[in-house]
């Protein structure tokens, strides 16, 4: 009888040996790149500093990895190979200090179960080596082998016994891609190591061990990443975090390249990565991700690598300290940076005019339905210079930042949009709209901080009719609602009764921001935190009182946006990441007009 026989209670019966293998190299091999990784961190592990991967078809064809490490006895060659066998742990407490990359024991089963595996290797000390093979889970004798010292692996006929896998296999293309991605990570993490990588023959990587990170850098993501990089060092305790972030303008459209390394180890940890994001907050637009090459050093007993069979994920115990580390390392970073981003001309057109393009034109958030376009408002009150600014004021002649100008160069308005302005540098023209709306914002939020945002008090409060959802999700941050100044409260129903609104806005009809913020709030997947909500609402604020493009502005509203640059803390993008100035330097505008 067997165990899948239904004609009786079946049985519980062990598993044969083939099929738990099976299993388990399900978990740690996926697809070809699965393989690649973990004969790369086993070379690593061998102390290699010369890894040479040769890949065919794909990898569906031949993997072949072949390092320069320490070798393995032939003597152990059967031990390799059986599962739950590993030379870098002896203790379970050495489970909970891991230096190594790899110490499951799980891969070369794994991969000699669904595969046929040749291993060849000598030990630099020994005279000769030796080689066995694998295929399915069943070892060859073990012969003698003349080869150089180190190890030679190669994996043909990948999943030959696991067609379910098979099948799942993309093209050869899309799997050299994660191969790549896989040679990306431990080139990256891995300074000193010589690593190249063929595909079918032809090179596609040759990273010398001579390469330092940014040179790697360069080398994977090309002049244009590399050349806008700020560099990242912060100790805290026994933490380190350095590496590189890129400048916000070289942004991207999906978070791939945010690199975080853990002592060593590529990981992806949402956590981290959204602590990324938030340090890059009103740099970027909605929708886009920040390049970055982190690396995290702490003390191996604070982190759990023994998550997942793959190592990609690991559980920190102190992990509300690494967020709080990334964070606040990235904005001051990139506060220290002067980010008024530069135009970038193109050459000039073939008929001798200079033709400079906007950076990609962001769609402007007053275009988005649910964001009413009615006010032509006169310029509010500009906010009287703080007695507390947000931040002091620079030191005067302070060689970082210029001191201010008591007088402000004069200003030209472009159509009712844009301000000119002579510069020590260049020409500065301004987004009239993106740099009120930044200091309004920073104005709104210190004055939060402070607990003096004003609230306007409705004599009659006003009733808004909602959908019972939108009347919940308003209840639901009632809290965070009122510390910005709006009030309001139910009032049976769908119907929400508001009884204050901050008096910035108020021009503003209270029902028009209260669903304004609504739109805000649905468009999130999630609800947000409150944190989030706030700083969103405090933007939409700071969005809805500005002067807009297209206002005509008088001399003195002209002179009073140029003068409160300087109160800004970053004067270069407005809240929602699209940049308040762009300054075409001198030295650009000589170029372009053949001057240099
Ligand atoms: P783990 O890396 O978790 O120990 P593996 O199945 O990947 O498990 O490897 C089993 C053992 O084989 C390792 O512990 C190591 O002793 C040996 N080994 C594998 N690859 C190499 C290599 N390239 N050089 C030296 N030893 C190796
Ligand atoms: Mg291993």
């Amino acid at each position: 009888m067997t165990a899948l026989s239904l004609d009786a209670s079946p049985r519980i019966l062990q598993l044969p040996l083939s099929v738990i293998n099976k299993i388990a190299a399900g978990e740690v091999i996926e697809r070809p790149a699965s393989v690649v990784k973990e004969l790369l961190e086993n070379s690593l592990d061998a102390g290699a500093t010369r890894i040479d991967v040769d890949v065919e078809a794909g990898g569906t064809e031949l993997i072949r990895v072949v390092d320069n490490g320490k070798g393995i006895q032939a003597a152990d060659f059967e031990l390799a190979f059986a599962n739950h066998a590993t030379s870098k742990l002896a203790t379970a407490d050495d489970l909970f200090s891991i230096q190594s990359m790899g110490f499951r024991g799980e891969a070369l089963s794994s991969i000699g179960g669904i595969a046929h595996v040749t291993l060849q290797s000598r030990p630099p000390e020994e005279m000769s080596g030796a080689e066995i093979h694998c295929r399915g889970g069943d070892l060859s004798p073990v012969r003698d082998w003349n080869g150089s010292p180190g190890t030679r692996i190669e994996v043909r006929h990948l999943f030959f016994n696991t067609p379910v896998r098979r099948k799942f296999m993309k093209s050869a293309s899309t799997e050299m891609g994660h191969i790549a991605e896989v040679a990306t990570r431990i080139a990256l993490a891995h300074p000193g190591l010589h690593l190249t990588l063929r595909h079918n023959g032809k090179l596609v990587y040759e990273i010398p061990g001579s390469a330092g990170l940014l040179e790697r850098i360069g080398l994977f993501f090309g002049d244009e990443v590399r050349g806008q990089l700020y560099n990242i060092d912060q100790h805290q305790g026994p933490n380190h975090l350095f590496g590189f972030i890129a400048d916000p303008a070289c942004d991207r459209g999906t978070s791939k390249l945010q690199y975080l390394f853990l002592n060593g180890r590529w990981i992806r940890d949402r956590s981290l990565g959204h602590a990324i994001q938030e340090g890059f907050r009103g740099l970027l637009m909605t929708g886009r991700y920040a390049v970055a090459f982190l690396f995290l050093e702490i003390p191996p007993g604070t982190v759990d690598v023994n998550v997942h069979p793959t190592k990609c994920e690991v559980r920190f115990a102190e992990s509300q300290k690494l967020y709080h580390l990334v964070l606040s390392t990235l904005r001051n970073r990139l506060a220290a940076q002067n980010l008024t981003a530069r135009l970038k001309a193109p050459a000039p057109a073939p008929n001798g005019y200079f033709q400079p393009r906007a950076e990609a034109d962001h769609p402007s958030l007053f275009s988005q339905p649910g964001f009413p376009s009615f006010i032509k408002r006169p310029m509010p009150e500009p906010p009287a210079r703080p007695a507390e600014p947000a931040l002091p004021p620079p030191p005067q002649n302070s060689p970082l930042a210029p001191p201010i100008p008591e007088i402000e160069p004069k200003a030209i308005q472009l159509h009712n949009a844009y301000l000119v302005l002579e510069t020590a540098e260049g020409m500065l023209v301004i987004d009239q709209h993106a740099l009120h709306e930044r200091i309004l914002f920073e104005h709104v939020k210190e004055r939060f901080r402070q607990g003096t945002l004003e609230a306007q008090k409705l004599l009659i409060p006003e009733p808004v009719e909602l959908s019972a959802e939108q009347a919940a999700r308003t209840l639901e941050h009632q809290g965070a609602l009122a510390a910005l100044g709006l009030g309001v409260e139910g009032f049976g129903g769908s119907t929400i009764l508001i009884t204050s609104y901050p008096a910035l806005l108020s021009r503003t009809p209270p029902a028009d921001i209260l669903k304004a913020i609504l739109d805000h709030i649905n468009s999130y997947e999630r609800t947000p935190a409150r944190e989030a909500l706030l700083e969103e609402c405090m933007s939409l604020m700071a969005c809805h009182a500005a002067v807009r493009s297209g206002d005509p502005l008088g001399p003195e509203e002209i002179a009073d946006l140029v003068r409160m640059r300087h109160l800004a803390s970053d004067a270069h993008h407005c809240p929602h990441g699209r940049p308040t100035a762009l300054l075409f330097t001198r030295h650009e505008l000589d170029k372009q007009f053949k001057r240099i």
